[in-house]
């Protein structure tokens, strides 16, 4: 792993770092690219901008690793107020979610219960939930869940990470279920027992996977396949592998983060593709910021020039 990756993804998780470092103010400038704002109301009012250019929206309350069932279950109160707000205002954003931010540290079942909360509500509003997944210790249990929530709801998708050499075999049973997938690369630091050490391996098993969510044979008719990646030449090899096998752009749905690739992001909608931002929001942005300037270490380039930028 590249050495500024390792320090990135090192930084973010260092408890005194994110206590402190999103106090930084050069720091708080430079995130604003990535997020609109900390408040519910700013994520409302990005997600409104999105609409008349066609890219729909998934929405994240930042914060995870909770520690306290007070503010698991502060969240998940906070998730059905914003699913009520998006559709009183017309926004139909879906929510994603993080299962460490709804308890999974402290109690799986009492977890569960959380997300089966939201579950219930997203389908009583004909909406949709994301989970997303966060490092190996909990894609077991985050799996198990999703799978109830799935037999008891039917709207329900997961992250899968492209790194992890388990992904394959995760999809080939999911699928069956008819959970979606948004399969992403992976943005955790991972040891090489479990996870793709090499980028270019990564590249390649994404695609690999990509091709087995498209294969048409023994795909549910209601499976979701999403591709969560702003990597331009692989969303460009997999549309090339839809017209292949006969799949319309109109059938692909790539997810991509709020601020990043936003060209892209219109040229995929101009081409057919159904394209969607997830918007992040809240006060607990550090460690998800670290992440992403671990993606792209050239975005630290940027956290310097916030501090000199007037
Ligand atoms: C919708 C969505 C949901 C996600 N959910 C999860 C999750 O639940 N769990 C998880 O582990 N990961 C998640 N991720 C993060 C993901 O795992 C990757 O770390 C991230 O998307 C970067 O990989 P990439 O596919 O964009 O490809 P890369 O090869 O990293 O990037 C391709 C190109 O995209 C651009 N780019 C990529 N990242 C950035 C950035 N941060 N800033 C500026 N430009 C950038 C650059 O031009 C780069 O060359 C999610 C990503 C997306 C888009």
């Amino acid at each position: 792993m590249p050495i500024m990756r390792s320090v990135l993804l090192a930084i973010s998780e260092n408890r005194w770092m994110r206590a402190h470092g999103q106090r930084l103010w050069f720091v708080r400038r430079a995130v604003s690219a990535f997020m609109p704002g900390e408040e519910l109301e700013d994520m409302l009012r990005a997600a409104a901008t999105q609409a008349p250019h066609n890219i729909g929206t998934v929405f994240t309350r930042l914060g995870e690793s909770v520690t306290e069932w007070s503010e698991a279950d502060f969240v998940m109160r906070h998730y059905l107020d914003a699913m009520e707000r998006c559709r009183s205002a017309g926004v139909g954003s879906e929510p994603s979610v993080k299962p460490t931010q709804l308890g999974l540290d402290m109690d799986a079942g009492r977890c569960h219960q959380n997300l089966r909360a939201l579950a219930e509500r997203a389908r009583q509003l004909n909406s949709y939930l994301w989970i997303d997944m966060e490092q190996t210790a909990y894609v077991d249990a985050t799996l198990e869940i999703v799978r109830r929530l799935q037999a008891e709801f039917g709207n329900v998708g997961v992250c899968l990470q492209a790194y992890l050499h388990r992904t394959m075999d995760d999809l080939a049973a999911l699928r069956l279920l008819g959970v979606g997938v948004r399969l992403v690369k992976g943005a955790y630091s991972e040891p090489p027992a479990l996870a793709f050490p090499r980028k270019a391996d990564v590249d390649e098993n994404f695609f690999r996977i990509a091709v087995a969510m498209l294969a048409p044979l023994g795909r549910p008719a209601a499976f979701r396949a999403v591709f969560g990646t702003h990597d331009a030449v692989l969303i460009a090899r997999i549309r090339a592998h839809c017209k292949a096998i006969g799949v319309a752009d109109s059938a692909l749905e790539v997810h991509m983060l709020y601020g990043i690739q936003r060209a892209e992001q219109l040229r995929l909608v101009q081409a057919g593709v159904r394209v969607c931002v997830l918007i992040a929001y809240g006060a607990f942005w550090f460690p998800w910021y670290m992440r992403r300037l671990a993606e792209r270490p050239a975005n630290v380039g940027f956290v310097i020039r916030s501090m000199f930028a007037r």
